[in-house]
């Protein structure tokens, strides 16, 4: 296959951000995620597990390798028939605060895709809302991403995860969220970005709760285009067979609109094709 392909007729490339029950929150079997995945018409995708090891986070040290890669195997060797290429992937959680821990299981196994998250902020979980309570936005936005830079700089992943991710929480307890006045915060998260070779993924599981916006919004993929940023990937953070895909033709048209012509596809930790859109 030539390293440039075209996505025809507005069909959805990839869903390269989704959980199975190998991951604590979801359900899912891989097979069934990768049957909704056929019936909607996507070819890739990646299976990318929560791997954390915060004390206190409800998915501290459930990720089993063996089990994940058992699995995805069964998985590959049924729907490779029909059509079906599945990327061995991972969530990495706050990995620049665990690399000592999850570097070596990197280094064990064939991975395709490295997802780097930031679901803490120190003690504070930002799945919590009394955490947003307790604080006020001024204070906390500039917190996030103040740890997702040092994050970022630590590097070690291939695609930053739902980059404004704590909004979800955040919206609910301020009513409000605008990413067009936290751009000084946002710009150097892109620039460390694009300086270590770091991708970003439109995340659509915003869409799925109150704030309804993907992960970044509009003006946020705008900046980190315009910056020379180009790798890019597109996430339904799908936890359930129907999530799979969820918001991903309305994602393409984001990216678009955001100047970008097309995303990226990873094989074994590298860019193996960019789809155009
Ligand atoms: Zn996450
Ligand atoms: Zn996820």
């Amino acid at each position: 296959m030539s390293l440039f392909s075209r996505n025809g007729n507005g069909r959805i490339p990839l869903d390269y951000h989704m959980h199975s029950n190998v991951s604590c929150d979801s359900e899912a079997t891989m097979p069934q995620m990768c049957r909704s995945a056929l019936d909607k018409g996507i070819h890739e995708i990646a299976f990318t597990e929560h791997f954390d090891l915060v004390p206190g986070d409800e998915g501290a040290y459930y990720y089993k390798p063996d089990v994940y890669f058992s699995l995805l195997e069964t998985a590959r060797e049924l729907f490779a028939p029909e059509g079906l290429t599945i990327r061995a992937g991972v969530e990495l959680g706050e990995f620049h605060r665990y690399a000592d821990v999850m570097q070596p299981v990197l280094d064990a196994y064939p991975y395709d895709f490295v997802l780097g998250s930031l679901h803490w902020v120190g003690n504070d979980t930002i799945f919590d809302e009394r955490y947003f309570q307790r604080e006020a936005a001024d204070d906390v936005i500039p917190a996030y991403f103040t740890e997702l830079l040092a994050m970022v700089r630590h590097g070690g992943f291939d695609v930053l995860a739902h980059a404004d991710v704590f909004k979800r929480t955040a919206y609910r307890v301020y009513q409000h969220y605008d990413i067009t006045e936290w751009e000084d915060w946002v710009r150097p998260v892109w620039q460390a970005c694009i300086e270590g070779g770091i991708g970003i993924e439109i995340n659509a599981a915003g869409m799925r709760h109150t704030v309804k916006q993907y992960h970044p919004s509009l003006e946020g993929l705008r900046w980190y285009r315009e910056m020379g940023g180009e790798l890019l990937t597109l996430g339904s953070d799908g936890h359930r067979p129907e999530h799979v895909g969820f918001c991903l033709t309305d994602a393409l048209e984001l990216a678009r609109a955001a100047g970008f012509t097309r995303v990226c596809t990873f094989e074994r930790r590298q860019v193996a094709q960019w789809i155009e859109i």
